[in-house]
């Protein structure tokens, strides 16, 4: 039985698709943390790119098929449902109120995803509202993290960075922990270019993710498109 306090994982991302690099980091993170639950809150209108490929109702329908019977995972369509941006902020904040002021929140973060942090919106307040766990991502070494922070974010991140992760059930939220986890090189880029060029992405994500993209012709580049 889980404890009501035990801490949460949330995994935001625009899931475009939804592949096993984003399963590996939250079954390891989940397990290593001991997370209650890693919840993947898919984006709507995300504020730091174009717009995605796939309706959000296809990137929910993905998630939810790739989650599948997962006990430890689920699935918020929150930010889908929203109107606007989507800003990761106004998420944790509606969560914090849901959740309490103490339970631990733990916002999931492939490195590449951390060492863009300052630039969201009111990124000083997700420590006030969570944990941020950073998972190992290939390309981003974490000896080279220093070097590419910007000095805003090094300090915060030097402040706060917690030696042993599991102390995220310490408090409701304010530390950094990292998290090494199995090196997956899957980027969602990789696997809409590889379909848009008539490459089958199998064993990049789960069988029924893949089935879903091909029953709905998903990525497969408009000969339009291309003149
Ligand atoms: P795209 O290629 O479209 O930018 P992506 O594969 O990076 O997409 P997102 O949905 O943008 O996927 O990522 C959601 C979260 O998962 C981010 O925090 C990202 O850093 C993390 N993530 C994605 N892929 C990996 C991976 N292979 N290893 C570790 N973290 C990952």
């Amino acid at each position: 039985m889980s404890t009501p306090t035990a801490p949460i994982g949330i995994l935001g991302g625009t899931f475009d698709p939804v592949h096993f690099g984003h399963l590996r980091l939250a079954q390891e993170i989940g397990q290593a943390l001991k997370l209650d639950e890693v919840r993947f809150i898919p984006s709507g209108t995300p504020p730091h790119r174009g717009s995605p490929q796939a309706s959000a109702a296809d990137r929910l329908a993905m998630v939810s098929l790739a989650i599948g019977d997962n006990p430890l995972f689920s699935v918020d369509d929150r930010e889908i449902r929203r109107a606007g941006t989507d800003y990761t902020v106004d998420t944790l904040t509606e969560l914090r109120r849901e959740l309490g002021a103490s339970r631990p929140i733990c916002l999931l973060l492939g490195a590449d995803a951390f060492l863009d942090l300052a630039t969201w919106s009111r990124w000083h307040e997700l420590f006030v509202l969570a944990h941020v766990v950073i998972a190992h991502r290939p390309g981003f070494a974490v000896d080279t993290w220093q070097a590419r922070m910007p000095q805003p974010l090094a300090k915060e991140y030097s402040a706060r960075l917690m030696q042993q992760p599991l102390a995220v059930h310490l408090a409701a939220a304010g530390g950094v922990a990292v998290a090494p986890i199995a090196a997956l090189d899957i980027s969602a880029t990789l696997i809409r270019d590889g379909v848009g060029r008539g490459a089958s992405p199998r064993y990049l994500l789960p069988d029924s993710v893949l089935d879903y993209i091909h029953s709905k012709g998903l990525y497969v580049q408009d000969i339009n498109e291309t003149r």
